[in-house]
């Protein structure tokens, strides 16, 4: 069952969506070859805290980090700590904020210095497949038309599509119902009512879908360590634009 968020709850939710969009803009700022993940953690904790939100990741089933910094065929919830970012490393950084008991959820891929042009080119497809899945976040379509657009965009540019992670409702927790997959049937799935939330994070990878999760019990690798790419916002369906929570600016 999908809920919808009232008008105050959705003001908390733009509230947290401020917050996590000024981290990310923050700490991928500072990614640069040399800088710790740690310092990049850092760096976000005394960002939420300064902004009066609590960080969402921190403590979730035992999570022990503010945000995830998955580094090169890392996909998704790498934990910070004592590595260094090297040149040219793909760096994806997962954030959420929490206001008032409510959520906001969003992740971008940034390269530390200057990447090869095929790295640059899984950057750009993953935040395409994002912009075109919001895209679909419209009144009276259905939830696989998100899936569907973002897949069509991946798949064409001959990039793999991670399937053990998808998006998800968010609000009153980080994950809520529906799952949204970044792949599926177009015309299927849930009717698009205002006051939906959707956190969409297209996962790519350079080569296959499947993952594989390291001894730490977190951190999702490709199994066949192709490069990784991860982009998010969390998404109000509106009677008009898609709003979106978690943009910069
Ligand atoms: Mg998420």
């Amino acid at each position: 069952m999908i809920e919808l968020k009232t008008p105050q709850e959705l003001e908390w939710m733009r509230q947290a969506g401020r917050v996590v969009a000024g981290v990310l803009d923050r700490v991928a700022t500072i990614v640069k070859p040399g800088i710790t993940t740690q310092q990049l953690d850092d760096a976000a904790a005394a960002y939420i805290r300064r902004h009066g939100a609590q960080p969402a990741f921190l403590g979730y089933r035992g999570f022990p980090a503010t945000i995830c910094v998955s580094v090169n065929e890392e996909v998704v919830h790498g934990i910070p700590g004592a590595r260094r970012i090297g040149p040219g490393d793909l760096v994806s950084i997962d954030a959420g904020a929490v206001v008032s008991g409510f959520y906001a959820d969003a992740a971008v891929t940034v390269i530390a210095g200057s990447g090869s042009p095929q790295t640059k080119r899984l950057v750009d497809i993953t935040r395409r497949a994002l912009q075109e899945g919001i895209a679909q976040v419209v009144v009276g379509r259905r939830l696989h038309d998100i899936s569907y657009a973002i897949q069509r965009v991946i798949e064409q540019a001959g990039f793999g599509i991670v399937r053990d992670f998808v998006g998800h409702g968010i609000g009153r927790a980080l994950h809520e119902d529906p799952p949204i997959p970044n792949f599926g049937t177009p015309h299927t799935g849930d009717r698009l009512r205002p006051g939906m939330v959707f956190a969409i994070e297209p996962m790519v990878t350079m080569g296959g879908h499947e993952v594989d999760i390291l001894q730490d019990g977190w951190t999702a690798v490709t199994k066949d360590r192709s490069l990784a790419a991860h982009f998010e916002h969390t998404v109000v369906v509106t009677e008009d634009a898609p709003e979106i929570l978690t943009r910069v600016g």
